[in-house]
């Protein structure tokens, strides 16, 4: 009997945790299946990239998982069911249901329009492909001249306003964020944030929370109406719904809550990685949704699985962050150097070199992706006979 693995969406970690199980699981007793919406990998971290009209490297799924034992199932995922332990999806076929064994649970995010007024019919967003797309179609026709405001200083804030201003100089390109711009940064950090946004001629909206979004400006909190052409809205992430409307523990946003080793403090059988997770990170803080968080997070759940099936040892390793890589255009970057637990500290490397640097990163979180042991060799090691049966790894290792 082998032990059926769903794993649900195929990001960046979803799909590194399929890989990784099909190297560490025989086949004979190990069947995985990755269910994604999509046939082809989609690199989220430059959407900023697409929204500017760049096209990316085809990555299709069919290529990437030849010859894994990976089983690519193209369907969405409407609900799960963790009491009955069975997924459904709807298809060009119709509707249908998927038992599992065992879940991995790796849906991502989408944008979170944090329900401010005017989002849903007037800002774009680049957390989605489809979203992205629609940028770049109205980017391309803007007349120069013309504001676009991008709305959230985070990471993806900055990356986007930077892009687009590079790529886009005749636009007028502003940012508003609620705090100060880079705020989180080191000095040196702000300070080289500061001059980048000098040299492209970005305007920044410092303290301004944004609070209703019309056809051709926004109004901030404070009474201040902020004109943009168009608005782009970059405040962080938010989870799919799926989740939520299950048994599973989740937080108050709708993310699972697992343990160390990616398993539901709830749900035995179930576990989840990348942005519909919460884990906690070094300091006893929350993960922050990212790459960075997501990769460490599926090896993590993945050889968390193949252990307990397999009667091996349970990873150790304690998940934290080593640095930020921000993109400011193509020819600038900023890479701030953080504590484990994610605190800026002084160090950070700027100008061409961290471009590059970041180039390296966005590269290697693909290659990572239809690599997820690194190029390491690894053993398919045979699933305990007591294992296989549905259920039985809940009762044999809790
Ligand atoms: C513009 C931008 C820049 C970023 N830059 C960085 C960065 O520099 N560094 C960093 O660490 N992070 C960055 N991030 C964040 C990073 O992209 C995410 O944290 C990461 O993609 C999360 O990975 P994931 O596997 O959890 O989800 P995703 O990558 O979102 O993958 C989820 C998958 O599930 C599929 N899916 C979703 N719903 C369904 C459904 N109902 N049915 C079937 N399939 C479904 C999707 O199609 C997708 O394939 C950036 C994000 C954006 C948008």
């Amino acid at each position: 009997m082998q032990h059926r693995i769903i794993v649900l969406g195929a990001g960046y970690t979803g799909a590194i945790a399929a890989g990784r199980l099909a190297k560490r699981l025989h086949r004979d007793d190990a069947a995985i299946t990755l269910v994604n919406a999509e046939p082809d990998f989609v690199e989220r971290v430059r959407m900023h990239q697409v929204a500017v009209g760049q096209d990316l490297k085809p990555r299709p799924f069919t290529e990437m998982f030849a010859d894994t034992g990976v089983q690519l199932r193209l369907a969405k995922v409407t609900a799960v069911d963790v009491d009955r332990k069975t997924v459904a999806v709807t298809d060009a076929d119709g509707a249908d249901e998927l038992a599992y064994d065992t879940l991995v649970y790796a849906l991502g995010s989408g944008w979170n329009a944090q329900g401010v007024p005017g989002t849903a019919e007037h800002a774009y967003e680049i957390a989605s492909r489809p979203g992205a797309l629609r940028l770049r179609e109205r980017l391309a026709r803007l007349d120069a001249g013309q504001t676009v405001l991008i709305v959230g200083g985070g990471l993806t804030g900055l990356e986007a306003a930077t892009e687009i201003a590079e790529a886009r100089p005749d636009l007028d390109v502003a940012l508003a964020a609620r705090g100060g711009l880079g705020g989180w940064l080191s000095p040196k950090g702000r300070d080289h944030l500061g001059k980048v946004f000098g040299k492209l001629g970005i305007t920044a909206y410092e303290h301004a929370a944004v609070s209703a979004v019309a056809a051709d400006h926004v109004a901030t909190a404070d009474g201040r109406a902020i004109p943009a052409a168009v608005t782009v809205w970059t405040t962080g992430f938010a989870v799919h719904p799926i989740a939520q409307a299950t048994a599973l523990e989740v937080t108050g946003t709708g993310q699972i809550v697992v343990d160390g080793t990616m398993r539901s403090v709830s749900h035995p059988d179930v576990y989840a990685v990348g942005d519909a997770a919460m884990a906690m990170g070094a300091g006893d803080k929350p993960l922050r949704m990212s790459c960075a968080s997501g990769t460490p997070m599926a090896w993590q759940a993945a050889d968390s699985i193949a252990a307990r099936l397999t009667g091996g040892k349970l990873p150790t390793a304690h998940l934290r962050y080593f640095n930020q890589c921000i993109s400011l255009g193509r020819k600038e970057g900023l890479i701030q150097y953080v504590t484990a637990d994610d605190r800026a500290v002084s160090a950070v490397l700027t100008g061409r070199l961290a471009a590059a640097y970041k180039e390296v990163i966005c590269k290697g979180a693909a290659w990572g992706v239809a690599n997820p042991t690194l190029g390491v060799p690894t053993r398919r090691h045979r699933v305990a006979r007591d294992r296989a049966a549905t259920g039985s790894v809940a009762r044999a290792t809790a």
